[in-house]
């Protein structure tokens, strides 16, 4: 009887144990999920919660990187875009590769280059000109004039020119002024070759081509639509006794480097900044913009294509 008590108090005891243990486990289980469930309710709360804040963050962050890249390359040309009106923001990358290219240039030369087309090869990229008849038409390998025939041509008056020459009625006026001083002060200067059409300058050019090769002809002579001869503001000249390609040897050269700007003309390709015209030095080859952008670049020793882009481009 003691043995049979003893094994009933003894599976009393694992049933109760068993009971006790599942009430337990059925205690803990909902407990347990309700852990998890308040695990996975809590966890998208801090993902809904940073998600957005992240995006905050990063459209911010991406701007404020913006910022940061835009002042760093503006640094390293010096912040010039705060100096200089012609500065344009759409040429940064070209002319941080200009800089690049030539770092110890002044940073108001690499705007100046790349918004004359120079990081550019000739020919390539090129625009059409909106000032046509204006004095302050510019033509180089950059931009094209097209067929354009100019307004105005006269003849210029015989005493000065060799054959018939036309130009445009200001610059014709002007040149006689310029053709009469000189006389008077005992020098001798004669229009040789000024309006240029633009059919001419097709044979022209051709004749170059076949002469010397593309590469060659472009160093010396304009392809058709670019020939600066074209715009009718432009007088190629001689004094009469030396040939016209050793003008720079005549005294006739010296007066017109001292004068010339006073009656509106500028030496258009000088000795020295051939990288920028993209001409070979041309001391008979002179150009009309008037007395004062004439005189401007005869004071500042720069060219048409620099005076240009400084302070024509985009303003009239
Ligand atoms: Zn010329």
């Amino acid at each position: 009887m003691k043995k049979r008590r003893k094994r009933l108090i003894l599976l009393l005891a694992i049933i109760l144990l068993l009971i006790g243990g599942g009430f337990l486990v059925v205690k803990l289980l909902p407990n347990n999920t309700q852990e998890k469930e308040s695990q996975t309710e809590n966890s998208p709360n801090p993902q809904t919660e940073s998600t957005p804040t992240p995006q905050i963050e990063d459209s911010s962050t991406s701007q404020t990187q913006e910022d940061k890249v835009l002042k760093e390359k503006l640094a390293k040309l010096e912040n010039i875009n705060e100096k200089i009106d012609y500065f344009n923001m759409d040429y940064l990358d070209r002319y941080l590769a200009y800089l690049e290219k030539n770092p110890t240039m002044d940073k108001k030369d690499i705007v100046t280059r790349v918004n004359i087309g120079l990081d550019y090869d000739y020919y390539t990229h090129t625009k059409t000109t909106p000032y046509q008849n204006k004095i302050y038409i510019l033509s180089n390998k950059y931009i094209s004039m097209g067929d354009y025939v100019p307004n105005d041509l006269e003849k210029v008056s015989s005493s000065c020119s060799t054959g018939t020459r036309l130009m445009v009625k200001e610059a014709r006026v002007a040149f006689e002024n310029m053709c009469n001083k000189a006389k008077s002060d005992g020098y001798t200067i004669r229009a040789m070759s000024t309006y240029r059409s633009y059919e001419y300058q097709v044979g022209l050019y051709q004749r170059y081509v076949d002469q010397d090769g593309v590469e060659e002809a472009d160093t010396y002579s304009a392809r058709p639509g670019f020939s600066e001869h074209q715009t009718g503001l432009v007088a190629d000249i001689d004094n009469g006794s030396t040939v016209y390609t050793q003008f720079h040897t005549t005294k006739e050269y010296q007066w017109m480097k001292d004068n010339a700007y006073k009656y509106g003309f500028i030496e258009r390709y000088p000795k020295g900044k051939e990288n920028i015209t993209g001409y070979t030095y041309e001391s008979w080859h002179y150009r009309y913009v008037g007395k004062e952008i004439a005189t401007y670049i005869h004071e500042h020793n720069i060219t048409f294509d620099e005076y240009y882009v400084q302070f024509i481009e985009g303003k009239k």
